[in-house]
């Protein structure tokens, strides 16, 4: 529970602010996730495009890619939009990709589902970067097959940044110090790996290896193992099902990336029905 949002129950105990109820609490946690979530989506799919183009993120403000147009703030409202504009440009009347959307909403979905699950956990912040981060890297890996090393320098910052806070709000040395040995483990066998087996792992893997290591790590060692083979066992049967079906060759090279963050984030998700004595 955060300290100082709700009354207290013991007389003893300082109360600062006036009491919040938990369904209040509830409520307010999931109109700000959704919110914050559709925002964050939006930026999300600026930095989707741009970051692997070499462009900024900051400047110029959005465009439409057709006619390079810059959008109005009410072309950029977050899903409605799109569906406001029936997927097209108003000037150009060029198809709108409805990716944009999608990453709109699954943000705002990830942001409500984590925040409903962690609603007192002063981890919620930096889960909330670390899913952020994790999609814009999967949605790129997929396209590019490259995770850029500065989106997982800032992902990886702002990441320790927000379980630094969580820490200190906690004052929990044991969990940084178990955090700060995954993050060491699944980044430093991946480096490994990479080094004995060199082209089984990208450059770009190993580094986010790290910042998987580190945010399942701050939920338990035993969140970190789940996440580690979660994510191999995902990629495995993704692809044996898509050369099964022919989609694939055996030789073409793989999005782990996205497999990564998808068994890391899974981890985190199931992390309270794991046994406290699995977690270390
Ligand atoms: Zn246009």
């Amino acid at each position: 529970m955060l300290p100082g949002l709700f009354a207290s129950s013991s007389p003893s105990e300082p109360c600062y602010v006036p009491a919040m109820s938990d369904a209040m609490w509830t409520g307010v946690l999931s109109v700000f996730a959704i919110f914050v979530g559709l925002s964050i989506g939006s930026f999300l799919n600026v930095v989707i495009y741009r970051v692997p183009r070499g462009l900024s993120v900051v400047r110029p403000r959005s465009f439409c890619p057709s006619c390079n147009r810059e959008l109005t703030s009410k072309e950029n409202a977050p899903v409605l939009s799109y569906l406001v504009l029936r997927g097209k440009c108003a000037t150009c009347k060029a198809p709108i990709s409805p990716r944009y959307p999608i990453i709109e909403a699954v943000t705002a979905l990830l942001f409500l589902g984590l925040g409903l699950e962690f609603s007192h956990d002063p981890r919620l912040p930096a889960l909330w970067i670390f899913v952020s981060g994790a999609l814009a890297l999967s949605v790129i890996d997929v396209e590019t097959l490259r995770l850029p090393t500065p989106l997982v320098r800032w992902h990886l910052g702002l990441t320790a940044l927000a379980l630094l806070a969580a820490a200190v709000a906690t004052q929990s040395i044991r969990q940084t110090v178990v955090a700060l040995c995954c993050m060491v483990f699944w980044g430093g066998s991946f480096a490994l790996i990479s080094m004995v087996a060199p082209g089984k792992l990208g450059g770009g893997d190993v580094r986010f290896a790290y910042v998987l290591g580190l945010m399942t790590g701050a939920f338990g060692a035993g969140t970190m193992l789940v996440g580690y083979f979660a994510s191999s066992f995902l990629g495995l049967l993704v692809s044996l099902v898509l050369i099964a079906k022919g989609k694939m060759d055996a030789k073409q090279p793989l999005p782990f990336g996205c497999y990564l963050a998808a068994g890391a984030t899974l981890a985190i998700i199931i992390s309270p029905l794991l046994p406290s004595r699995f977690q270390l």
